[in-house]
């Protein structure tokens, strides 16, 4: 592989506490020098990569993706998804368990990482299941599935019931020192729920989902996390609630931490009412006051991570054969009859998140939420931090090459049907955002180039 420099762009490097004009020198897959622009000279036979006018990061981690594989070939695939993770600038996903067969032994770890091999795309992580099959009863072998790659143990799709199995995980992750991913939903409050519970719910005639749902469950799984030692991890944090509960605990000194995704931190539920099933997903879009709650906890540093929970569905899954004329994008739903919003409440949970995820960050950025920095935190030096990868998230010299090269100016408008990821189902179509990944590279190798 021939050495390759990335010069003039800006370089945001929290870890390493650089934002400004460096060139970027990379040798054998890993970062050789990071010095002032202009101040390194080139090797020779080396290849130029000019970033004037664009920023150059740590590579972008997702620590929440679904890639339905093996077993949902029509919704995702290894390969179409971390050719999305690539193309949205993320250099590493960690790809959840709820794949059929469940990621809940080393052979399907190990058949994820070979496939992810094969794609010459971004890095995959496979997150173990914490329980068997995702029933909630007998453990996953901890170290078995550290042993075979797993950096991350999670439930996610399913909460985990009953007390007693999460006193025994929590006790199996202090021990392995991998954290473990929570997905909080008490279902005794969200039955046939399909969106948040509010004017939305009321005026569409669905059931809703209440704050509680969320709040009841980070309360009693994080007063359990207090003193056991464990890394927890909080899935898509959505509520005002749930945010409050987190820094109680911290201040109680517990090992936690948690993600927001795109959609909860841009979108409240009024889009529920124009796009149904394309913005439905657990836990739901919330008020408008908990999307502001989420902005101030991304930028307090409350909320560590932004995290996509990239969940592609087909559109037989979301039933839009039934759904998708009550659901124009353009104007609110009205009231639905009966069997449509039991429809509703059937069609599957979640949106993807790959490609549109940097974008929505951006424009956080851009709208003076959180700075540059902050944002990269987020997204690549914390969720590092939290899958312990310590070769990533900084591009300090002696750090694995995995580097996003991202153009903060092109503007662009959200278009499913230009998705590389297989399914189409999101909120935001339509939606004009600036900023792009330019350039995606994992080990030193550019495996994204947008086309310009
Ligand atoms: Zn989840």
């Amino acid at each position: 592989m021939r050495p390759l420099m990335l010069r003039g762009g800006r370089v945001i490097d929290p870890v390493a506490g650089i934002d400004g004009a460096y060139d970027v020198l990379v040798i054998d897959g890993e970062i050789e020098a990071l010095e002032p622009a202009g101040a390194l000279a080139p090797p020779e036979g080396v290849e130029t990569l000019d970033c004037s006018g664009l920023w150059v990061v740590p590579g972008l981690i997702d620590v929440h993706v679904h890639l339905r594989d093996p077993g949902f070939p029509q919704k995702e695939t290894i390969l179409t998804g971390l050719r999305a993770a690539a193309a949205g600038g993320f250099t590493t996903v960690a790809a959840m368990a709820n794949t059929s067969p469940v990621d809940d032994t080393p052979e399907v770890a190990r058949y994820m990482i070979e496939r992810a091999r094969e794609a010459h795309a971004s890095r995959l992580i496979p997150v173990s299941a914490v329980t068997r099959g995702l029933a909630g009863r007998e453990l996953v072998d901890f170290a078995a599935m550290a042993e075979a790659g797993a950096r991350l143990y999670s439930d996610d799709g399913v909460p985990i019931d009953d007390e007693a199995v999460l006193v025994r995980a929590f006790g199996e992750a202090a021990r392995i020192g991998f954290a473990i991913s929570l997905h909080e939903e008490d279902r005794a409050l969200t039955e046939h729920g399909a969106c948040n519970a509010g004017e939305v719910s009321k005026r569409l005639g669905v059931t809703g989902i209440p704050v509680a749902a969320e709040a009841r469950r980070v309360r009693r799984d994080l007063a359990i996390a207090v003193g056991s030692g464990a890394p927890v991890h909080i899935a898509h944090i959505s509520t005002a609630e749930g945010i409050e509960l987190v820094r109680a605990a911290r201040k109680r000194r517990a090992n936690v931490t948690c993600e927001a995704t795109p959609h909860h931190f841009m979108l409240d539920d009024s889009a529920f009412a124009r796009f149904g099933p394309n913005a439905k997903m657990a836990p739901p879009l919330r008020s408008h006051a908990d999307v502001e709650a989420l902005h101030a906890a991304l930028a307090d540093g409350t909320i560590d991570v932004i995290a996509t929970d990239h969940a592609p569905h087909d559109p037989a899954s979301k039933r839009l054969n039934r759904l998708a004329p009550l659901f124009p994008g353009d104007r609110d739903a009205t009231q639905l009859a009966a069997d449509d919003a039991e429809t509703l409440a059937g069609a599957a949970n979640g949106i993807v998140g790959l490609e549109t995820a940097l974008g929505l960050a951006l424009e956080l950025v851009n709208r003076g939420v959180i700075d540059a920095a902050r944002m990269i935190t987020l997204m690549s030096a914390n969720p590092a931090r939290l899958l312990r990868l310590d070769a990533q998230g900084t591009l300090a010299p002696g750090a694995c090459a995995d580097i996003t090269v991202i153009d903060p100016k092109l503007e662009w408008t959200v278009d499913p049907a230009k998705f590389i990821s297989m399914s189409r189902n999101t909120p935001f179509t339509g939606r004009r955002l600036k900023g792009k990944a330019a350039f995606t590279i994992v080990s030193g190798e550019v495996v994204h180039a947008a086309r310009s």
